[in-house]
């Protein structure tokens, strides 16, 4: 059986950042509080552990001080910021230049609408930690919606901003945007609304690729955490195209019997996903098939 990895699969650059912030961190501090896991991906989370980085949450950063505290790739609201300048902590910001640019673009959407008596809206999963980082942009009154259905309870009298969680399904979010307009227009013919594309390209743009990817081989293995949003996305993809993908976060996931008929498999995995774990799979992958 023929084993091939997705050329276009693992770290997207706001990830890379993040894990050389940390790996350059730990060099100079040894030791590195992260608040909340650096990747949605338990392996390489467990690596950097093992060279002195600790997670935590918001709650336990309340009682940490003096400390070098680093902030993942999604991003933090301000108040995160304030929590760890009042406890004097040094903060390591490794925010996604993406999700930072999105921020700002939240804040100045929530000083528009505020001016108008308007509403900030964020298509994103709730209690996401990129989301949660927006939201704290519009000092927690944006809206957050996940679905087509819940635009019904939105304010079609009144001005509105709309923006989206980086990793969310483009294709989804454009069909989202539209139905907002056509509300709009069946309410009001001088609506304001505008609506922005803030979906990264590193996960769009590997659709297509995964795609064809997906579609020329006989199973699918896909790489990922089960936290890791675009990796659910992508997931999603391949599950279109070929009903024999399986979603897997390590290599005691791997089931013998997937590859009982198979005469080719492909590796593929969200931008959370680091190649050397593809490559642990594709070698595991082979010995299990030769015992066969
Ligand atoms: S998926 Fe895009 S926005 Fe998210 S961390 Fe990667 S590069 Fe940044």
């Amino acid at each position: 059986m023929k084993i091939s990895i997705d050329p276009h699969s693992g770290f997207c650059f706001g990830v890379v950042k993040a894990i050389a912030a940390a790996e350059q961190a730990l060099q100079t501090h040894h030791h590195v509080y992260c608040l909340g896991d650096i990747v949605h991906n338990n392996e390489e989370v467990c690596r950097l552990k093992k060279l002195g980085m600790d997670v935590i949450d918001l709650h336990q950063l309340q009682s940490i001080q003096h400390q070098p505290i680093l902030i993942r790739a999604h991003g933090e609201p301000p108040s995160t910021y304030a929590l760890a300048a009042q406890n004097h902590n040094t903060i390591i910001d490794a925010t996604c230049t993406v999700v930072l640019h999105l921020q700002k673009q939240v804040k100045e959407g929530c000083q528009q609408m505020r001016a108008k008596n308007g509403q900030v809206v964020i298509y994103g999963k709730k209690g996401h930690a990129e989301v949660i980082g927006l939201v704290g942009q519009t000092d927690n009154t944006a809206i957050v919606i996940s679905s087509l259905e819940e635009i019904e309870h939105l304010n079609y009298n009144a001005p509105m901003r709309l923006y989206a969680q980086t990793t969310q399904n483009l294709h989804t979010y454009k069909i989202i945007a539209e139905a907002i307009e056509n509300k709009y227009r069946q309410h009001n013919d001088n609506y304001d609304f505008i609506w922005y594309d803030t979906i990264c390209r590193q996960v769009s743009n590997r659709e297509e690729s995964l795609k064809k990817f997906a579609e020329a081989h006989d199973v699918i293995i896909f790489v990922s955490g089960a936290k890791s949003s675009n990796g659910m996305v992508l997931f999603n993809i391949c599950l279109s195209v070929n009903a024999n993908s399986h979603l897997v976060s390590s290599v005691d996931k791997i089931d013998k019997a997937w590859f009982s008929q198979a005469r080719s498999a492909g590796i593929c995995g969200a931008t959370s996903t680091p190649l050397w774990l593809m490559e642990a799979m594709a070698n595991h992958i082979q010995t299990i098939v030769n015992q066969q």
